[in-house]
């Protein structure tokens, strides 16, 4: 099988790309093993909280420079401020014609997200039904609160967090109160403990005759609230509208938040994108796992895959968005790390395996191992051996030199770095295919030539 495109990793990186390459007519595949980290994720794009030395991030683009001082290698620093901003437009246009719409703050700072535990994180792009509270001031505007549950539902402990959100000065003034909503037909639900889980709540809520006794209760025991924080249990694809519907009939302003996987909100993003690729024509293929692949002269000829080891899939060019631990883009033993599909060379420093972590999980200043990851060059195309695979780039998680956690930057890179990668694809498609260079395409530096057609050598494992 041929295509112009293959993408390995069906997570928020690889989708971002797969998505952009079938907008521009390329053939596309996709080969995804398992869930992406978005089934775990809070459904908020992160893009950067918080500089490598610990420093606060208010403004993120504004703080790129002070980035790439300090981590000339980051993904960031190789894209920039201003390709990063077009390429997270293009993403939050992209979701809005998928009906998911992603809200940032008008003078492009961060803003506070509340956590399940009733502490705040900072973010940078957020679902129209998660409140952007104030970085700064987060209870700006609000005199009352409730955190509301589902009677019985495990995944969110709305005193747990009301105790929290009490203990924050700025909530010193407001009065928070709590609330669990029977869900109607609950009873007949309980067969085993494991079967009342978020997406389990949502099959029910998304019968509206449940909705409206279910809104009928709520109005009854929060009373009045200047905003309602419930657990996302309100549907995968149409939850938002659920939402709405829930505003319209009890006159509250709701705030979703994200529960103990799976995370509706997550899954949300990851199952809109899913189906724009579809729509537009792209070749899914889930459930499959890339087991290896043929380089010769530093390209990427074909792809194996667990179920097709016989049957080769060919392209001009691969991006590998495998992730990252969690994963299972990368592997590591007691004395190295390794990028198991292909043997990518790693930028991996050079400490013994007790020093890859520090003695505090929560921690500022990250755990070293969370920056080691594949090394690219700026093009994002990664080496194995020392030699360049020029029609093979790497994005997301399996990156190196950049954290996540601690940086807050995670979909922010996922996607930023999928898109520059797919941006490379079309220019690399367009000149193979004698085709005027789109406009967004304007930096020729890390275009590469086609080489002539290969004679099919033997497989070579990685
Ligand atoms: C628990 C958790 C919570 C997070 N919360 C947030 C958040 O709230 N906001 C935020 O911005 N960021 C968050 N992040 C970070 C962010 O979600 C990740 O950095 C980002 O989603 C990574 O996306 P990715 O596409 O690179 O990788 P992943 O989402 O990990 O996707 C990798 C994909 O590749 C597949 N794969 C792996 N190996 C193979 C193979 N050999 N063949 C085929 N497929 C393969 C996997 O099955 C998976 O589908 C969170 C991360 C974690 C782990």
């Amino acid at each position: 099988m041929n295509f112009d495109s293959i993408i390995i990793g069906g997570g928020v990186a690889g989708l971002s790309c797969a998505i952009r390459c079938a907008e521009a007519g390329l053939k596309t595949a996709v080969i995804a093993a398992g869930q992406s980290a978005l089934h775990f994720s809070s459904g908020s794009v992160d893009v950067l909280s918080r500089l490598p030395d610990g420093s606060a991030v208010s403004q993120p683009f504004a703080a790129f420079e002070a980035l790439a001082a300090q981590a000339p290698e980051h993904p960031y620093s190789y894209l920039g401020a201003e390709r990063t901003q077009s390429a997270l437009a293009w993403y939050t246009a992209m979701m809005a014609e998928c009906g998911v719409y992603l809200d940032a703050l008008p003078d492009g700072q961060n803003h506070a997200r509340v956590t399940p535990m009733g502490t705040f994180r900072a973010t940078y792009l957020s679902q129209q039904s998660t409140f952007l509270f104030d970085l700064q001031h987060p209870a700006q505007g609000l005199s009352s609160v409730a955190l509301v549950t589902i009677d019985g539902f495990r995944d969110f402990q709305p005193q747990l967090a009301a105790d929290n959100l009490a203990r924050h000065p700025a909530f010193a003034g407001v009065a928070i109160k709590t609330a669990a909503i029977e869900l109607p037909g609950f009873e007949t639900m309980q067969r085993n403990p494991c079967e009342f889980r978020s997406i389990d709540v949502s099959r029910v809520l998304r019968d509206e005759s449940k909705l409206h006794v279910f809104a009928k209760t709520m109005i009854q025991q929060v009373g009045k609230a200047d905003l309602v924080i419930l657990p996302a249990v309100f549907g995968n694809g149409d939850g938002a509208a659920t939402i709405k519907l829930l505003e319209g009939l009890t006159g509250f302003r709701i705030c979703e938040i994200p529960t103990m996987p799976p995370s509706l909100l997550g899954i949300r993003l990851e199952e809109a994108m899913k189906s724009r690729f579809k729509q537009l024509g792209g070749l899914l293929l889930t459930g499959d796992e890339v087991t290896g692949g043929d380089v010769e002269n530093g390209e990427l000829k074909r792809i194996y895959t667990r179920h097709h080891e016989d049957m080769p899939l060919c392209a001009s060019t691969f991006l590998l968005a495998s992730g990252s631990f969690f994963s299972r883009g990368l592997h590591a033993d007691r004395k190295q790390m390794k990028e198991p599909v292909f043997g990518l060379d790693m930028a991996q420093p050079d400490l013994p395996r007790e020093q890859w972590y520090q003695d505090q999980f929560f921690t500022r200043s990250g755990h070293p191992f969370m920056k080691m990851g594949v090394q690219c060059n700026p093009a994002l195309n990664p080496s194995r051996r020392g030699e360049t695979i020029g029609n093979l780039f790497c994005a997301g998680a399996i990156l190196a030199h950049y954290d996540p956690v601690s940086e807050g930057s995670g979909s922010g890179v996922a996607i930023t770095t999928g898109y520059q990668v797919a941006e490379a694809m079309i220019r690399q498609y367009q000149l193979r295919n004698g085709l005027a260079l789109n406009e967004h395409v304007s930096n020729e530096q890390d275009v590469k030539q086609p080489d002539s057609p290969q004679p099919v050598p033997e497989r070579t494992p990685a």
